[in-house]
Order: structure tokens, then sequence, then C-alpha cells
């Protein structure tokens, strides 16, 4: 699985950071980075609700 940030859509607020801080962390540039090594070991549900609850929809899951 994958996640894909569309950077032009990020704001940075960080809804995905407090749901699975492992997997995504908001930089100082002001958009979400995706530790793509965390993300097999991540609460599939919670990765979900984190792309899901993106107001911005900013985020995608490939499988
Ligand atoms: S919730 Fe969406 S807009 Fe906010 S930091 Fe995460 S990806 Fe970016």
């Amino acid at each position: 699985m994958r996640i894909i940030v569309d950077r032009d859509r990020c704001v940075g607020h960080g809804i995905c950071e407090s749901i699975v801080p492992e997997v995504f962390e908001v930089l100082d540039e002001g958009y979400v980075h995706i530790h793509e090594d965390a993300i097999a070991d991540a609460d599939e549900a919670a990765l979900t609700d984190a792309v899901n609850g993106c107001p911005s929809a900013a985020l995608s899951i490939e499988p």
C-alpha cells in the first residue's frame, strides 16, 4: 500500500498526523511527509480514517 499526497492541496493543518503520527508528519514547509517505512506496521483502519479525514482531500491510497 502507498499513500499519495497532493502537495497543491495539503495545507498542513495536521489532522492526518494527529490520527497516525508514525506515518504522517507535517514539515516546517507546511505540507505533510509520508513515512513510507511505517505504513506496513500501521493500523489500516486508522490510515483509512486519516486519508478520508483530510478536509482538503489531499491524500489517497494506492493498494
Ligand atoms: S490532513 Fe490533509 S491537508 Fe492536513 S496535513 Fe494532512 S494531508 Fe495535509
